[in-house]
Parts: C-alpha cells; structure tokens; sequence
C-alpha cells in the first residue's frame, strides 16, 4: 500500500505536484505537523532526505518532559525551562510549551504511545535543571515509540509520501510557495499553500567539521535552515550549540553514544579520577559540561584505552530495579560491548548534540516568512541557548500540532 502511493506521489511530483500544505522532515515536528494540518483539513505532503523512519527524533531514550506530578504546575516548568535558558528563552513559547504538553502527552497516547506508569501514575523521573520529577518515559527508547506511532497514524491517513526529497531552496509563488528538490529522479519542484520546515539541526556536519563526536543521525546537516535564511527568514541563537554531557567515552562501539540523562535521575553520579565527585550531576546541561571539561582540563580527568579524555560516570549507584524499567536498552547496549554498568562505572565526555536556536517563530510557528511555518529542532527560541533534556520532543509535538494547524488555515485562507 505504502509501495503504491510513493510511486504515485514520484509520478505527481515530477509532474510539478501541489499540496496545501508541504511539510519537510520526517522526526517527530515535522510528523506532528503532517498529521496535525491533516487532521485539519488540508491535503498534506511529507517530503524528507532519505526513508521516513530516518532522524534524530528515532535516537531520543530518555523522555519527555509535562508537568503531571502533584507538586509541580505548567508555571513551575516554564519557570525551569527559563531559568536553564539562563532567561534566553522566548517566554511566550515558553508558556505555550508548558501550558500545552499534559494535552500533548494525551494526544500522543491517542495515537498510540504508551508511557511507562508505575503506582497508578506515569513514571515520573527528574531531569537536569528541574526542580521537579517531570520526565515521562517509554523505557529508554521514548523517541522510537513517538515517531513509530506518529508514523503510522500519518500512514494510515491520506497524506503523500515523498522519501528522498533533499530540499535545495524555497521561493514563494502565488498561491503560496515552491520548494525545489534534488530527488533519486532528479531535480523536481513541488506547490503548497504553506510550508513547514521540519528538518531538524546541525549536529552531525558541525561536528565533522570539528573533527569531534557526535550523538546525531547524519541527516542532521542543517542545510535548511540556510535555504530559509537565504529566502529571507530570520534566525536567533544559531551559535549556540548544545553538548551532551554525557557522551559514551569507551568502549569504541558506544563512542558518540548518548548515555540517558535518566542514568543520573536514578542515581548515577560524575566522578574525578580521584573518585570524587565534582559537580551537581543533575544540574542544567551546559553547567554539567562545563564542569567536565574544567576537570578534564585541572588534569583530574581519565584516559580511554585509545587516549580519549573522560571522566567516570557510576552507574554502580542506579538500582537494579530502576535500570530494568528505565535503561533496559542502554544496558543492552553496553553488555553487548562487554560491560555491565550496574557493576563498574563508564567512560564518559561530553558529545556535540542539539542546536538550541534556530528560525524565530511566533506561537503559531510561523516563521518571519509569511506562509512558512517551523517546528522541532529547526526553529529557536524555546529553549533560548540552552535546552533541558525532555523539552526538545516536547518542543515537536506543540509546535508541530501549532504548525500543522496554522498551515492548513493558511492554506485554506
Ligand atoms: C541520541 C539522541 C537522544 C536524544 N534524547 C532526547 C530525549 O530523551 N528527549 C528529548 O526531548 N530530546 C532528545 N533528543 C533531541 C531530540 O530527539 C531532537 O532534537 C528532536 O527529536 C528533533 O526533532 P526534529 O523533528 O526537529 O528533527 P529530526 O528528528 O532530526 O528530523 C529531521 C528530519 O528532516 C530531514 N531532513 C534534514 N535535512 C533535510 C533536507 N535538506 N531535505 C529534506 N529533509 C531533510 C531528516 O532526514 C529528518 O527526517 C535526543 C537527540 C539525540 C540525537
């Protein structure tokens, strides 16, 4: 089935197709956004670089952050998010983020998503920079259960699918937009009414240009957000990139794996060679990797078995039972390369990982373009130059609903 209407759509989209409203990317904003302007209404075309299932958004473990606990409150997490930011953060998204994600969370289970529950509640863990346990998980592959749901449900409605299409550059046009695309059948344009970048950010290229690692997919290149910016539209906090403070370090197959933040909200703590503890291992990201790259630099750091600068990470202090339900897939992961977290501690440096700031948006998601909509890793703001842990898928489910939703009117008007 799913055969025949990419054929299909191949043929349209040679033929010059038209959509009301285009999404491109297919992580979790821009799957949002296609199913959200749907929903809405609107005849909806998904396009992305390579297959569907290919994006960061897939990689995510660890959750995603709503404020359901009985001592916490949306204004308690707009509170965390601006005070990670270091009071960067766009607080009118800020507020929309928080205000929204316990609809989010349901929506997300409507379409399928199982959140993992214990005592009659969701599981609840506290991630770095939060003064409340707020982290919603799926095991440690929450990423994987969103876009799969998020996948099918856009599958099982009558969008079109366009996989490899490498977006090349967006004009605006009459009747709304044409994004031109380099495809396996060569170049092809396509017509919307509105459009929706969803492409995500720029990890895996900055991070071959520096020659370090990264935890991204290598689609995360970025090249759409120049595309935006050359037809006009504006951008903040573009310098501002994030990196995971707990990167795998060794052995070499975990190099440029993320270690859950979730390791350290069951209890795993950073440790100098010297076995002591140097930071607040649950404090905001960019203050956690600081703090490792100040030790590394004191000499107090570690060496990998191939030289690599590390510290350790004990895992040793997560109880059994936690990592069963909340890390099964990291512990696969790490026994498979022969070392069992839950007995000795892990190598672990900090790993290029998230771009905080991107195109700026309004609360619609509406870019500085009329007609060009932005959701997920793509558009800044949010989380101003530093983003917690948690509020990035948070980030493509609010948005991406606003953008489909604004799209599909814009379309319309
Ligand atoms: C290993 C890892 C773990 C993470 N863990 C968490 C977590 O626990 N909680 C959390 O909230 N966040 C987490 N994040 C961050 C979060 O997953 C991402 O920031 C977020 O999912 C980005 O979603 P997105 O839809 O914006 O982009 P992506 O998921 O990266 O999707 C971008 C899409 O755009 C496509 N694309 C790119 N360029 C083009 C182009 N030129 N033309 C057409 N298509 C293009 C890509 O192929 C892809 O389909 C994690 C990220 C990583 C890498």
């Amino acid at each position: 089935m799913t055969e025949i209407r990419i054929c299909a759509t191949l043929l349209l989209v040679r033929n010059g197709a038209s959509f009301d409203v285009l999404v491109v990317g297919s992580g979790a904003g821009g799957l949002a956004a296609a199913v959200s302007a749907e929903r809405f209404g609107a005849r909806v075309g998904l396009a992305t670089k390579t297959t569907l299932q290919a994006c960061n958004s897939a990689k995510a473990q660890g959750g995603i952050q709503a404020a359901f606990g009985d001592d916490d409150s949306p204004e308690i997490h707009a509170e965390d998010v601006m005070r990670s930011s270091h009071e960067t953060a766009n607080p009118r998204l800020v507020e929309v983020l928080t205000t929204e994600a316990p609809s989010a969370i349901h929506w997300l289970e409507e379409i399928g998503v199982e959140f993992t529950r214990s005592n009659g509640g969701y599981r609840l863990a506290r991630c770095g920079g939060a003064t409340r346990q707020r982290l919603l998980q799926v095991g440690d592959r929450t990423g994987h259960a969103i876009t799969k749901s998020l996948r099918e449900t856009y599958e099982a409605g009558g969008g079109a699918e366009l996989p490899h299409h490498i977006l090349r550059s967006i004009s605006p046009i009459e009747s709304g937009w044409a994004a031109a695309f380099e495809t396996k059948e060569g170049p092809a344009t396509v017509e919307a009414g509105a459009l929706v970048l969803a492409a995500g950010g720029r990890c895996f290229a900055e991070a071959e240009t520096r020659g370090e690692l990264s935890t991204n997919h290598p689609n995360a290149t970025g090249e759409a957000t120049r595309i935006a910016l050359d037809a006009g539209a504006e951008a903040r906090d573009l310098d501002a990139l994030q990196y995971h403070p707990n990167g795998g370090a060794w052995p070499s197959t975990m190099q440029g794996y993320s270690i859950p933040e979730t390791t350290r909200a069951y209890g795993a703590v950073l440790l100098n060679a010297d076995g002591e503890e140097f930071t607040d291992s649950l404090g905001p990201r960019d203050a956690v990797s600081q703090a490792i790259f100040d030790e590394v630099e004191a000499g107090r750091g570690v060496l990998t078995e191939d030289g690599r600068p590390a510290v350790w990470l004990d895992t040793t202090r997560i109880k059994p039972e936690d990592a069963e339900i909340s890390l099964p897939y990291m512990l696969r992961r790490y026994r498979g390369a022969g070392i069992d977290p839950l007995s000795e501690p892990i190598y672990t440096y900090p790993v290029l990982h998230y771009q905080n700031g991107g195109l700026v948006i309004d609360e619609h998601a509406e870019t500085t373009l009329e007609g060009v909509f932005a959701c997920g890793e793509i558009a800044g703001g949010t989380h101003g130059r530093n983003r917690m842990m948690g509020n990035s898928l948070l980030e493509c489910v609010v948005f991406g609903q606003r953008a489909g939703k604004a799209a599909a009117e814009r379309a319309r008007a």
